[in-house]
């Protein structure tokens, strides 16, 4: 039995999603509690995606590329631009 066939895109966004939490401990040392009143929330960090404009907006081609962090409690989710986090190439 071989091992199964790495898939590159996979592995592209767990290094994306590596990076995006390793940017929020670098910029925030203390976890924050979640603003819905859970002081010992637990947080989830996604890989990238990408929230679409509305229609005519100027970037409606391209789309804002943002990862979620998620409070495990209740689903309070808050967003970080990947771009300005270092984590998504503007140009790529
Ligand atoms: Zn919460």
């Amino acid at each position: 039995m071989s091992d199964p066939v790495p898939d590159p895109a996979q592995a592209r966004l767990d290094e994306q999603r590596r990076r995006a939490i390793a940017y929020l401990r670098d910029t925030f040392p203390t976890p924050p509690t979640c603003p819905m009143g859970h002081e010992e929330a637990a947080w989830d960090v996604t890989e990238p995606v990408q929230l679409s404009p509305m229609a005519g907006s100027l970037l409606a081609s391209r789309g804002y590329p943002v990862f979620q962090v998620v409070c495990t409690r209740c689903g309070y989710t808050m967003f970080f631009n990947a771009v300005i986090a270092g984590i998504v190439d503007p140009l790529g």
